[in-house]
This record gives C-alpha cells, sequence and structure tokens, in this order.
C-alpha cells in the first residue's frame, strides 16, 4: 500500500516517510519479534532512528529536536509500523514525555532532558495509571511531599511500559494538602530511574514486544527542585499537553500494524493458488480487504487530521479521541482478515502476523479505552450527560 496516496503528501514529508520506511525496512518484523522472544531492547534500531533524527523530529531545535511538527512524528511512527516494528516506546518516550517537557519543563529540565530523548540515548518511560484509580486518573493518589527544597514522592503505578529500559520515569503525582475547592493538583516530576526508593515488578502479559510492563513503586523517592516539570500543582495541564500526542501516535501505531497486515494479505492473495485462480480473485477474499483498507485509509486521515489541528494550535482533543478509536478498530480488523487471507497460515508464527494480535488488541484498551473515547465524544461532541 502506497504510503503518501490517500494522504497526499508532497515533498519533505514524502521524503520522510519514505526514509523512515527505509531504514525500518532494513530491521523488519523479523528483528522486531526476535528481540522480543530474547525479552532484548531494539537497541541498534532506535538508535538508528534517534541519528536520522527522526525520533526527536517534532521537538525544539535548541534542545537537539528537528523543530518540525506532531504530522512529522506521526508520520515517523506510522512508518515504522507499516514496516512492522509497532515501537510502543515512540509513543512514549518522544511524543508523551518528549512533548510536555518540551512545552512545560524548564530550560535546565529540557537541556538535560531532551538532546538524549532526541537521538535516543535516553528513553523516558511515563507514568500515570495506579491500581486504584484506573482511567479515572483523577483518582490518583501518588503523593510528592515538600522535603526542604524538593519532595519525597510515595505511591504505585501499573502498567508503566518500558521502564527497565528507561533512564527517567515522567511520574504524574499529587500536592499532599487539598486547596480550598477541596482538589488536589497534580504536579509533574521527571525521576532518574536509579534512585532510591524506586522499583518495579514485571507484569506478564500476553503481548509479544520488546517493551515490557510494569508495577511501579515509589517508596519516599526523594527529587530535587530540578525534577519538577514547570510550576507545582500545574500537572493537569502538562498532562493535557502530552495526551493528544499520545492519542495521535497510538493512532499511528495502530494504522501502520493494518498497512502491514494489509500488505501481507494482498501479497498472499495475489500468489496463493488453490483451485485455477489466485485466491484474491475471489470476492470472498477481495471485498473484505477492500473494506479493511476503506477503514485505514479514514483512521489515517483523521490521525493526520487530529496532527495537523495539534500543529496549528487548535483543540486536537476531540479528533485525537475519533481517531485513536478509529484506528484501534481499523487495525484489528485488517490484522483479523489477514489472517483469514493466510487461511491456516495465519497463525504460523513465520507468516508474522498472528504474533502482532496482542498488541493491536490492546490498543482498543491503552492508552485510552474505547469507552473512554465514547465518554468523550458523547459529551462533548454530543453535548450528552456525563455519566459519572
Ligand atoms: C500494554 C499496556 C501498556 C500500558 N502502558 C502504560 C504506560 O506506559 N503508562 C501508563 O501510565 N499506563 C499504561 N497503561 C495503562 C492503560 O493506560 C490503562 O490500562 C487504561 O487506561 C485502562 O485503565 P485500567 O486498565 O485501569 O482499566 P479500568 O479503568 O479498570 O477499566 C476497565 C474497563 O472499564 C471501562 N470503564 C472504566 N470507566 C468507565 C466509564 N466511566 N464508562 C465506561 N466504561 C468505563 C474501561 O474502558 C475498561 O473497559 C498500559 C496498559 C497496557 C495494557
Amino acid at each position: 500500500m502506497n504510503g503518501s496516496a490517500i494522504v497526499a503528501d508532497t515533498g519533505e514529508r514524502a521524503a520522510l516517510r519514505e526514509a523512515v520506511g527505509r531504514l525500518v525496512g532494513k530491521y523488519g518484523h523479523g528483528y522486531f519479534m526476535d528481540k522480543a522472544k530474547r525479552h532484548k531492547e531494539p537497541t541498534e534500531l532506535w538508535a538508528d532512528l534517534g541519528a536520522a533524527g527522526f525520533l526527536g523530529v517534532h521537538l525544539s531545535e535548541a534542545y537537539g529536536g528537528g523543530g518540525g511538527t506532531m504530522s512529522d512524528l506521526a508520520v515517523v511512527v506510522e512508518e515504522a509500523s507499516t514496516q512492522g516494528c509497532p515501537l510502543l516506546m515512540m509513543v512514549i518516550s518522544p511524543a508523551i514525555c518528549g512533548t510536555i517537557i518540551d512545552s512545560h519543563g524548564s530550560h535546565e529540565l529540557k537541556s538535560r532532558w531532551l538532546p538524549g530523548v532526541a537521538d535516543g540515548s535516553i528513553k523516558m518511560a511515563f507514568a500515570i495509571t495506579e491500581p486504584d484509580a484506573g482511567s479515572n486518573s483523577h483518582a490518583i493518589t501518588t503523593t510528592a511531599h515538600p522535603d526542604g527544597d524538593g519532595w519525597r514522592i510515595s505511591g504505585t503505578k501499573y502498567w508503566t511500559s518500558g521502564i527497565d529500559e528507561a533512564d527517567a520515569v515522567l511520574v504524574a503525582t499529587r500536592v499532599p494538602e487539598p486547596e480550598p475547592n477541596g482538589k488536589r493538583p497534580l504536579s509533574l516530576f521527571v525521576v532518574p530511574t536509579g534512585t532510591p526508593g524506586l522499583t518495579y515488578q514485571h507484569i506478564e502479559a500476553a503481548l509479544q514486544q520488546p517493551e515490557h510492563q510494569f508495577t511501579v513503586f515509589f517508596d519516599d523517592v526523594r527529587v530535587g527542585p530540578e525534577a519538577l516539570i514547570g510550576a507545582e500543582g500545574k500537572g493537569l495541564r502538562q498532562v493535557f499537553a502530552g495526551l493528544n500526542p499520545e492519542r495521535i501516535t497510538a493512532a499511528c501505531i495502530s494504522n501502520g500494524i493494518a498497512r502491514y497486515a494489509l500488505d501481507k494479505a494482498t501479497r498472499y492473495a495475489t500468489e496463493r493458488q488453490v483451485w485455477n485462480v489466485p485466491i484474491g480473485a475471489h470476492q470472498g477474499i477481495s471485498h473484505p480487504l477492500a473494506e479493511c483498507y476503506i477503514a485505514v485509509a479514514q483512521a489515517r486521515l483523521m490521525a493526520y487530521r487530529a496532527a495537523e489541528m495539534f500543529d496549528a494550535g487548535l483543540d486536537a482533543a476531540e479528533a485525537s479521541n475519533i481517531a485513536k478509536f478509529a484506528a484501534a478498530d481499523a487495525s484489528l480488523k485488517a490484522l483479523d482478515q489477514s489472517m483469514q487471507t493466510h487461511g491456516g497460515n495465519g497463525m504460523a508464527l513465520e507468516y508474522g502476523l498472528a504474533d502482532l494480535w496482542f498488541v493491536a488488541r490492546m490498543l482498543k484498551t491503552a492508552p485510552v479505552s474505547r469507552e473512554m473515547v465514547l465518554n468523550y465524544v458523547a459529551q462533548h461532541s454530543l453535548g450528552l450527560p456525563a455519566s459519572y
């Protein structure tokens, strides 16, 4: 599937798409799965992506980035995924953490972390989800207690991806004392993963991926003033700076998986003959694939529209949510139909489809579940009353 056609890339954007595809294509899905099976980091691929300027393409030039846009990063993430390498760390480190720090960090904080995030020498995990709060991030309880010129952080996060390979974690905490309105505002910190009191435990998950997930324990973790992003108690606005990039790039992971699956399906359907014509000549095979293509095309257009709105400084929340929802559904459908097209071989790991199932499936639930997107659309787009 030509990546540029439906989204009408031209010039530098088309060249970026082509360059990312070429670089990641040298590694391909076999490399990705080999790392996943051996529980190894995709070090070589990550370093190459960083050295080429792709990981920091959207970050400020003054801090080692490319001075580009979220639309550029969306292209990078989608094309990596289209080559069979849907790296969650691309969403977490450069898209969420990089964007939040670039938008709200002090000069010192940006200088300390962004050049490494951009060139790939530093990875950053993102910890907001908590066991007792779940989708309701307003209910998180991890707390930053003032301590001299810094803070002591205590609490538990779960499903934190990639903290084992990260140099630092961007963590959402609450201030200890409520404000007059009874609320305890958020503060965000960048905590180096080697800080005493920070430990983590692996969560066994079905996903076959280089990145793993962890429960993270903050036991009186002492951080200094240099760890705070922006001002204390202003974390909600800062988290919001990362949410739309998270949704847009998560959508791009899904869309890339969908294109990868459809590419394989169309190739197989053209080559495989079981009667006297290629199986793709049967409309029972070609029409479902055409439907998948249409769904993916729509999801891709929505993702790039959301990125453009973000880049233009418009409110991109509705578009980002819709893009994420549409892409997760389109990619699961495309992957399923590609497996169906492959007959029994759809289940054979050597065909590189079945092993992506749980990654694609996970994107219906994380980073934001389809129900929470429907809640958003019901309330904000349709003006219906909130149920909670
Ligand atoms: C592989 C993976 C990687 C992840 N990586 C990270 C990470 O790096 N950092 C991080 O902070 N988090 C991460 N997460 C967490 C992820 O964001 C959450 O799992 C997700 O937001 C859902 O929260 P929950 O699991 O607590 O589900 P819950 O909130 O318990 O929800 C359970 C179900 O109830 C539904 N539900 C909840 N509330 C409502 C409502 N009001 N209306 C309708 N339905 C509702 C949900 O949609 C869901 O279907 C990851 C999760 C996974 C699976």
